[in-house]
């Protein structure tokens, strides 16, 4: 999905880390669930963004009110890299979401 917000400083985009050894952490620093994904499919859903931006674009999936995530890119160690699990993108669903005005305004 094109992002129409265009980052002033793009230092470090997801797409730098496309060299297939790279990954992205998310974690709640509340309530320390963490997930890893893959920068593609990030990219799929917020466009070739800055990897810093993605802390405030994401919110913790158990309580939105832990806040932002703690988001890092790291190149898993071969200890580190045994048994990760990756969390992959099964599917984009797109909502509907409806928006009205007056007519007259
Ligand atoms: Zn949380």
């Amino acid at each position: 999905m094109p992002e129409t917000y265009a980052p002033k400083r793009k230092d470090y985009p997801l797409s730098n880390l496309n060299d297939g050894l790279r990954l992205v952490r998310v974690r709640c620093a509340y309530c320390k669930r963490q997930h890893c994904y893959y920068p593609d499919d990030l990219i799929r859903i917020f466009g070739d963004v800055d990897v810093d931006s993605l802390s405030w674009r994401m919110k913790c999936e158990n309580d939105p009110a832990h806040g932002h995530p703690i988001v890092e890119a790291f190149a898993p160690t071969g200890k580190e890299a045994v048994g990760l699990r990756i969390r992959r993108l099964k599917a984009l669903k797109i909502r509907t979401v409806p928006e009205w005005k007056e007519d007259p305004p």
